[in-house]
């Protein structure tokens, strides 16, 4: 039988009130039965406020484990769930409250001027990261409410914005049935339970913080570790009282970067999950030699929740996201044609199952051009499934290079080019070329300490890969840019160099590489 995340976070509460949902070293920690209370309190709140099933509540705060038990008290109240990245500014808080006309923004307490916003038709409240705020404030004065509204799989239970890098953000609405299937089936593939203790260093306005670890601790009775904000050191710190850590790429590079990171110290540890962005495979090989733990790699997105895991017990592989999660459907299509491709081919994953979402906010036309008549959503992903099953992400569809009518896939140069001495990372992009429409162009980080110029790299990959796919100028700089979840900005990058190819400037950079 359907059993929303919050049934399950009730029934968890009834089995063991006094276990430690929240452990805050600068705060007190938080009890399940605590925890219960303030989300019934929280209820009552939304309630009072206007707050009805349906309605939306966008909130912009500062990570809390308040926050958290808002989420609850929305999913059990039946409101939906929008949370904003706190980076957004205010033209872009604008948008997203006049795309999805929530009843109720809850923002942060230091954000005085969005308090202006409050009208007949939408009230705004304030929440702190220390949980201060005329929010709680409320819910202290409110008397717990049990009441719950009926929930079906199908209600739509949270929204959230893609990242978008082109066009406008879109809002995917997540169904109570997303989020309780997708919790069940990790909390099963990873053998999660009440017993462990996961250290939550991630954000909670994205998929990953929430409906994958905040998701499975609380319909699993596990205790998180609730830090405020990803910190190596305080990490490391916690790995003694630990058992599982989730992370995206760059909280292991940071690790990494540790002295402090050994066998020792993550000897009580017994999963590290990395997702949201491709992990190195120089991270992978180093965090094995360094810690004896093998980090199980997986795959997701806003729109689907989590599709594909490395397998708990058996091969983790690096460089691959696993197998489809239980229940969850993939296959590989012709990017051109839409028909489904031979193992081993690469082409555009879609995925269909219980994980994936209903709709995008208020754009049918979208919707209906990202699903196929037979339910598969068409990711915007390129990938491959090898001899064995395991599904490989090859990038974005959109991070493509098409290069004098040919396809280039960036990761394969990418991979090639990271294995240079004296090269940290790199991304390959494609910019505007007069002669080939787009140039293959690769973005290098050097080792610090090492030297690398644009003839070692353009040299070593001559023998390797065919001349269209050879990079036509070869750029350095000392980081690429990424966002909060460690993703590299590949549009930042070509905004930046947008002009590099001009008529005259191409002609030399790709002299001795042009494959006419
Ligand atoms: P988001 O919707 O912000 O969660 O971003 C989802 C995108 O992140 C996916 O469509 C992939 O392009 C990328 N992604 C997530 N996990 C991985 C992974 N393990 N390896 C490579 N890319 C990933």
């Amino acid at each position: 039988m359907f059993s929303t995340i919050h049934d399950q976070f009730e029934a968890r509460c009834e089995e063991h009130g006094e276990k430690l949902l929240f452990e805050r070293r600068d705060q007190p920690d938080i009890t399940f039965a605590e925890a219960r209370d303030n989300v019934h309190r929280y209820v009552s709140v939304l309630s009072e406020l206007g707050v009805r099933p349906g309605d939306r509540v966008a909130v912009q705060v500062e990570k809390s484990a308040e926050a958290v038990l808002l989420y609850l008290a929305c999913l059990r109240a039946g409101a939906v769930f929008l949370p904003l990245n706190t980076a957004y500014t205010a033209p872009e808080v604008d948008y997203f409250l006049n795309d999805a006309e929530p009843r109720l923004f809850v923002c942060d307490p230091g954000q005085t001027a969005h308090l202006q916003r409050a009208s007949a038709s939408l009230s705004v409240e304030t929440l702190g990261p220390k949980g201060e705020g005329t929010l709680p404030d409320r819910a202290a004065k409110a008397t717990p409410s049990a009441e719950a509204a009926g929930r079906t799989a199908e209600d739509p239970a949270a929204i959230l914005y893609t990242s978008g890098t082109t066009g406008r953000s879109k809002g995917a609405v997540l169904t109570h049935g997303n989020l309780a299937s997708n919790a069940e089936a990790l909390n099963d593939i990873w053998r999660f339970t009440g017993e462990d203790r996961l250290i939550h260093a991630l954000p909670i306005f994205h998929a990953h913080g929430l409906f994958v670890a905040c998701n499975m601790a609380l319909t699993s009775g596990a205790t998180m570790i609730f830090l405020p904000r990803f910190d190596a050191d305080r990490v490391i710190d916690e790995m003694a009282n630990a058992t599982v850590l989730m992370g995206v790429p760059t909280f292991y590079t940071r690790l990494l970067a540790s002295p402090r990171l050994d066998r020792s110290i993550a000897a009580g540890m017994r999963l590290f999950v990395s997702g949201s962005a491709p992990l190195l495979k120089d991270t992978h090989t180093q965090f094995a030699e360094r810690t004896g733990h093998t980090i199980l790699e997986r795959y997701g997105m806003t729109e689907t929740c989590m599709i594909a895991s490395n397998p708990y017990e058996a091969d983790r592989r690096v460089g691959a996201v696993g197998f489809p999660l239980p229940n969850v459907e993939i296959r590989i299509t012709s990017r051109e044609t839409g028909d489904a491709l031979p193992q081993g081919e690469t082409g555009a994953i879609e995925v269909r199952g219980p994980n994936v979402f209903d709709r995008y906010w208020r754009m049918p036309e979208k919707t209906a051009a990202e699903f196929r008549e037979d339910g598969f959503f068409i990711t915007g992903d390129l990938g491959r499934i090898d001899a064995d099953g395991y599904l490989h992400i090859i990038g974005r569809d959109k991070d493509l290079v098409i290069t004098g009518g040919y396809n280039v896939y960036p990761k394969e140069i990418e991979a090639l080019i990271d294995t240079l001495p004296g090269v940290a990372e790199s991304a390959v992009i494609g910019l505007p070329h007069p002669e080939f429409g787009e140039g293959v162009t690769a973005v290098v980080v050097p080792h610090p300490d090492k030297d690398v110029d644009e003839q070692d790299v353009l040299a070593a990959l001559s023998g390797q890969l065919a001349r269209f796919k050879q990079p036509k100028a070869v750029l350095f700089v000392e980081e690429l840019p990424r966002n909060v979840m460690g993703k590299v900005q590949k549009n930042e990058l070509r905004d930046r160099y947008a002009t590099l190819y001009t008529p005259a400037t191409a002609n030399q950079a790709g002299s001795q590489h042009c494959n006419g």
